[in-house]
């Protein structure tokens, strides 16, 4: 019995998870695998790793690994996107250019990866008549609307290229789905975390990074005055969204746009807290040291949404989704793979 068996349970499909060394890409190959699927990836090593791919092959085993096979490709390349694409049922379109000041620094280059990229494996998709199109849009569609929760219908001004580069792939999506007949699901995800996000460079997200500064016995910054709120997405989430939205019978129109979150908005102040505690919970050994660090506050950063909450009862309504862990038992599970990751590292 696995995680997802209630959604795979009976399933035997080919499935396409372009970005598939990345954070979550590598985690739907890995579940796709342990739920007796057979899954292509596509990857061209911008963001992601070979060491996702080792990982995800380690935990699942050889035999459920036989049923996967790697391209290493772009999906800016039409014939990478057929190659990769081709027998598929279902695609989950993860690959792009993620993080907001990356696509301030160079917008051109989020705007190949996230908007000629996505029409191109789109395009493949239409091609090869696949069942379903599922992709990652991103909450970031938001933009300046300040309404809370935030509701599918009601959108701003997207505050970032990335933001706009997401509220392009809708609108592909939305025009692909009418005029070819395919049926597309994008999934507006809030704050994912979990193993395997990359905890490096100048793009982290805000989980990873800490737990690494905090593990490391480096002080965490906080841009802004720590007030900024999320709805933060335990990974497990982000899987059981991509697996009910290619497989449910109930999505009948075109093109379904949905949040996925859990629903609940967490200050980075309280985030800081409920990081450290999960970690000290789980290494005693570095409980003391941990909970005498102390965040320092840097500036507000440009492009960041001060608050962000998800609206959840759509996709619970069209696709069943049910978030399985809520924000203190996501991080329980990360903090374990923070732990084991300092290790491996050792
Ligand atoms: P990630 O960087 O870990 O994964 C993205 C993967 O796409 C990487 O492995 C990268 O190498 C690959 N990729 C990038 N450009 C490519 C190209 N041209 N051809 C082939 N592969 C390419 O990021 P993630 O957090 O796993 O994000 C997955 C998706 O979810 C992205 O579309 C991102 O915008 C979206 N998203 C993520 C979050 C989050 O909180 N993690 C929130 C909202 C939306």
């Amino acid at each position: 019995m696995t995680r997802f068996d209630d959604i795979l349970g009976g399933v035997r499909g080919r499935w396409l998870v372009t970005g598939a060394a990345g954070f979550i890409g590598s985690n739907l190959v890995e579940w796709l695998l342990r739920g007796g699927q057979t899954v292509v990836g596509l990857d061209n090593f911008a963001t992601g790793h070979q060491r996702n791919l080792d990982e995800v092959r380690r935990l699942v085993g050889e035999s459920d690994w036989a049923r996967f096979r790697f391209i290493r490709g772009d999906i800016r390349n039409a014939d990478d996107c057929r190659a990769a694409v081709d027998g598929a049922d279902y695609v989950l379109h993860q690959a792009a250019l993620g993080s907001v000041p990356r696509s301030l620094a160079e917008p051109l280059a989020s705007f190949d990866a996230n908007v000629t990229g996505f029409v191109h494996i789109l395009t493949a998709a239409r091609d090869a008549g696949v069942k379903r199109f599922v992709y990652a849009s991103s909450s970031s569609v938001y933009g300046d609307n300040p309404d809370l929760p935030k509701l599918e219908g009601r959108v701003g001004r997207p505050l970032s290229p990335y933001a706009a580069t997401k509220c392009a792939n809708e609108l592909f999506a939305d025009v692909w789905a009418r005029s070819y007949g395919m049926s597309c699901v994008g999934l507006r995800y809030f704050n994912v975390f979990g193993p395997r996000q990359d905890p490096e460079g100048a793009y982290a997200a805000v989980i990873p990074r800490w737990a690494a500064a905090m593990l490391r016995g480096d002080t965490c910054q906080i841009n802004g005055d720590g007030k900024t709120s999320r709805d933060f997405c335990f990974v497990a989430n982000a899987v059981q969204a991509n697996f009910r939205a290619a497989l449910a019978s109930t999505v009948t129109a075109p093109h379904e746009v949905l949040n996925i979150a859990c629903g609940e908005t967490t200050d980075l102040e309280q985030l800081f807290a409920a990081l450290n505690q999960a970690l000290a919970d789980r290494a005693p050994q570095l409980a003391a040291r941990l909970r005498s660090q102390v965040p320092s506050y840097q500036p507000f950063r440009a492009g960041d949404v001060r608050h962000s909450l998800a609206a959840i009862s759509r996709a619970e309504t069209l696709i069943g989704y049910r978030p399985t862990h809520r924000l203190a038992e996501g991080l329980a599970e990360a903090a374990e793979w923070y732990l084991q990751s300092v290790d491996r590292a050792a």
